[in-house]
């Protein structure tokens, strides 16, 4: 169908993940390199495409160079001289000189020149020599076409002149922290799952977001008209005026109901009807969103996601960090500030310090593990805590804790770096709460022996769901499976709030379970003492809790505890709860993935 502009209007459906509407024009920031079909591009292009090639080409190098030095020491000197043939073909002026000839002759993308020269050399060495050639071309293309991939994304944040509705394949957090978010109105990706980072960041910038969609990146264009509906999961790009009008009218009552919802609740005590308290607080990915978290009516930071600090450029220098935290804690005070320390890896890379190339990267070099082994970059970060931790109530945090080792690593390194500022007369509070995240089914294993090490325990949620399940949290293909609501889930949050109160310390959720009104009766029933959500959630989050006792989300965890599946549970809860939720802002509908967290409305329409 045309529109009247003469555009073909096209309905694509996906996910869900951060609620709202929007109404804009494409902004096109990253389309998958796709390596058999050949795309061109307009000639005021052509030096962007060049200068993206150049900087992959040169982060290819440099990683050849890397391997190559790493290998010597464990591989014989003819098995290392692949790198050095690696090293030559990419210095060979086929590649160095032709591609960005191709790009500037032909105005193809650097994708499309990087695929058309190597696919012709490959083709040519497979003809007069042993395949073995072929393969290194091979082998060097996949890289090249990797780091193309990661250039678009870490490197060039794209530079929003205009408000935009942003269309990629795939966004990475790093992108979004780049770009000035006050500009994108909504974000429609072809991938990721509905707790994936850019999932996350964009619930709580409350950027409207539709991930899985498959294709969009394929049929936008820079300048289309696209309309997104982040409540249902319908984008429509070139929509008729009626659909324009239609969701124009849409978001104006989204807007008017949720600000409802927060001044309604805003000053409310977040407590059940039966008065259990259940203290509400943010999760928030930059320092600067504290204040307005407190707005919304948080109680405090249950989770800064300091990793966000090091998406900016380069790692943040101490005196950088010791800023960043200094101006949570004031902002919050005398609320606390949960600090989680830097956990990079799997969606979030780091320009400097994350591999780009590790095979499974959410289970690779990443969170903890760069930290103890990277001890100058980790002790930087402690030391601007503790400098901080004067001015405000700080708890410290260590993410993806897998056992008693690497946690008594952690606490080690922390009062290690205490007794040198002491040593330095540099005041550090001296109270600072230590906690660890609980997100590796393997602490819970081992809660037991944890538990007398901390003073507070976070469980992760988000992680912890995708590794008990073995479900990849951002990979659309299995959201399906991806159920926060598994039985084997709820036993291990039973055994956490168990074990805690057995040794006297909290418990906390701040994974997006604690955003999810359903999965909340199930949270605090099964004991779980606090509460981090994503700011926009907790008004209506805490309003959906004034209307519930206790004892009923005791007795509905206890029941959901007996049973044998995510669908018994869900439907239990759908029967008792979805319509009371619906009045406060949660989605009406049964969904399969209840993690999602998407801050949905009750169907307007
Ligand atoms: C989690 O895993 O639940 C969590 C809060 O951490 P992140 O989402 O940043 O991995
Ligand atoms: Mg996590």
């Amino acid at each position: 169908m045309e529109t009247e502009a003469g555009r073909t209007r096209i309905l694509l459906r996906g996910l869900p993940v951060s609620a709202g509407y929007a109404i804009g024009k494409v902004r096109f920031v990253h389309r998958k390199p796709q390596s058999d079909v050949v795309q061109t591009i307009p000639e005021e292009r052509v030096p962007y495409e060049i200068s993206l090639f150049e900087k992959a080409h040169a982060r290819s190098l440099r990683e050849v160079e890397l391997l190559r030095s790493q290998m010597s020491e464990t591989i014989s000197a003819q098995d290392a001289s692949i790198f050095r043939t690696h090293i030559q073909i990419l210095q060979d002026p086929k590649i160095a000189e032709d591609v960005p000839k191709l790009i500037l002759e032909e105005h193809l993308t650097a994708a499309s020149a990087v695929y058309k020269v190597t696919h012709e050399l490959s083709l040519f060495f497979e003809k007069i020599a042993s395949g073995d050639k072929a393969r290194d071309i091979d082998d060097i293309a996949d890289r090249l076409m990797g780091n193309l991939s990661e250039e678009t994304q870490a490197l060039n944040a794209p530079v929003l002149d205009e408000e935009c509705v942003i269309v990629a394949h795939n966004v990475t957090p790093s992108l979004l922290a780049g770009a000035d978010t006050s500009k994108i109105l909504a974000l429609a990706t072809d991938t990721g799952g509905a707790t994936s980072h850019v999932a996350i960041l964009a619930r709580s910038l409350r950027i409207p977001a539709v991930v899985g969609l498959n294709r969009v990146s394929l049929v936008a264009r820079d300048g289309d008209t696209i309309v997104l509906d982040g409540v249902e999961g319908d984008v429509v790009v070139n929509p008729t005026e009626d659909e324009v009008e239609l969701y124009r009218q849409r978001r104006r009552r989204w807007i008017e109901r949720q600000s409802d919802i927060v001044a309604r609740s805003k000053t409310s005590r977040p407590e059940t009807l039966d008065g259990k308290y259940v203290p509400m607080l943010a999760n928030v990915e930059l320092p600067e969103e504290t204040a307005n978290a407190l707005e919304l009516g948080a109680e405090g930071v249950g989770l800064l996601r300091s990793e966000f600090l090091f998406f900016r450029g380069a790692i943040p220098s101490e005196e950088e960090q010791f800023q960043a935290y200094r101006l949570a804690l004031e902002s919050a005070y005398p609320n606390p500030v949960t600090i989680r320390t830097v956990d990079t890896g799997g969606d979030k890379l780091v320009k400097g310090l994350s591999l780009s190339d590790e095979p499974n990267p959410v289970m690779g070099w990443r969170s903890i593990r760069v930290c103890l082994d990277e001890p100058a970059m980790f002790r930087t970060q402690l030391r601007a805590l503790l400098r901080a931790s004067v001015y405000g109530r700080l708890k410290v945090m260590f993410p993806m804790i897998c056992g008693y080792d690497e946690l008594t690593r952690a606490k080690a390194m922390l009062e290690e770096v205490r007794a040198e500022l002491e040593r330095e007369r540099i005041p550090v509070a001296e109270s600072v709460e230590v906690g660890m995240m609980v997100e590796v089914p393997s602490a819970v294993m081992q809660i037991k022996s944890l538990v007398g090490e901390v003073d507070f325990l976070s469980i992760g949620t988000n992680d912890l769901i995708q590794f008990t399940l073995a479900v990849d949290r951002s990979n659309e293909k299995v959201k399906d499976l991806y159920r926060a609501h598994h039985p084997g889930v709820l036993r291990l949050v039973n055994m956490v709030c168990d074990a805690a109160h057995d040794e006297g310390i909290t418990v906390s959720v701040c994974g997006e379970m604690a955003s999810d009104m359903l999965s909340m009766v199930l949270l605090v029933g099964l004991g779980v003492d606090e509460l981090s959500l994503i700011p926009a959630r907790i008004a209506g989050n805490k309003a959906f809790l004034r209307s519930l006792t206790y004892s009923e989300m005791r007795e509905c965890a206890l029941e959901c505890l007996k049973m044998k599946t995510a669908d018994e549970i869900d439907a239990l809860l759908l029967s008792r709860y979805a319509e009371r939720a619906a009045e406060f802002g949660a989605p009406a509908a049964p969904r399969k993935a209840p993690a999602a967290g998407a801050d949905g409305a009750k169907r307007e329409r």
